[in-house]
């Protein structure tokens, strides 16, 4: 957090630096970021991404859409719109957020984006298979996303039996957990670790963690087995 002297924000762990939450999902032959908040732009020149196939947007909030005009530098490479997957409840936010991508005569350099509607029917984009996963946040509906044994859910407090059957069965989970104390929108850690335990997740990692967490290495040392913090530019191969 800007401008605190907390000990996570002064930690030297490197797992201590928490950049805004987002994944990127690779295959032989697609890659796909699923959103593109605030620090969109320096994620990808630090994960070296030389092309992106998609971006899957899982809910309009700032942290999560604010670095989408950077998309620009792959249509340069590619001379292609990036297919940006959405909602129709985050479209519109994109649109009023970043609308001289939408002008009819557009000025020369602008975001090149092709919107495409995710309603809740799996998806395919390249080789890869996409199931939306409703969630619930507050009071904002969430997309998260089951990619084969793997899913990805962030900004959730709530899901409900339907949507947590699609989640069961996968191996890794990510999923949001803020802090220790209860939160009106996020899960909190021990309301994760339910999540995780209910749901028999053989290996869950947490996301979207604020410096009130504390300390990755002292949390993650108070979890149970096959639970664990995630950390910036960690890699999962399955
Ligand atoms: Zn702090
Ligand atoms: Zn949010
Ligand atoms: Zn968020």
């Amino acid at each position: 957090m800007i401008a605190c002297d907390c000990p996570v924000c002064q930690s030297a762990d490197k797992k201590d630096k928490r950049l805004r939450a987002s994944i990127l999902v690779q295959s032989e032959h697609t890659t796909i970021a699923v959103d593109a908040g605030p620090d969109f732009r320096y994620q990808m020149l630090r994960a070296n991404v030389k092309h992106l196939d998609a971006i899957l947007f899982t809910h309009p909030h700032k942290d999560h859409v604010a670095g989408l005009d950077d998309v620009r530098a792959f249509n340069f490479f590619s001379q292609q719109p990036m297919k940006v997957y959405a909602n129709k409840m985050t479209q519109e936010v994109i649109i009023r957020e970043f609308p001289y991508a939408f002008y009819e005569s557009k000025y020369p350099g602008v975001p090149e984006i092709q919107l495409l509607n995710i309603d809740m029917e799996p998806f395919l984009v390249g080789d890869i298979q996409v199931t939306p996963v409703l969630v619930w946040h507050l009071k904002m509906p969430v997309l998260g996303f089951r990619f084969g044994k793997f899913t990805y859910i962030t900004d959730a407090n709530n899901i409900e039996p339907v949507e947590k059957d699609k989640i069961r069965g996968s191996e890794v989970l990510v999923l949001n957990t803020l802090r220790k104390e209860k939160h009106i929108s996020h899960y909190s850690l021990w309301e994760g670790v339910e999540v995780a335990q209910e749901l028999q997740i053989p290996q869950t990692y947490f996301t979207h963690l604020s410096h009130q967490m504390g300390k990755h290495a002292d949390v993650d040392l108070e979890l149970p087995d096959g639970i664990n913090l995630a950390w910036d530019t960690q890699v999962i191969n399955l």
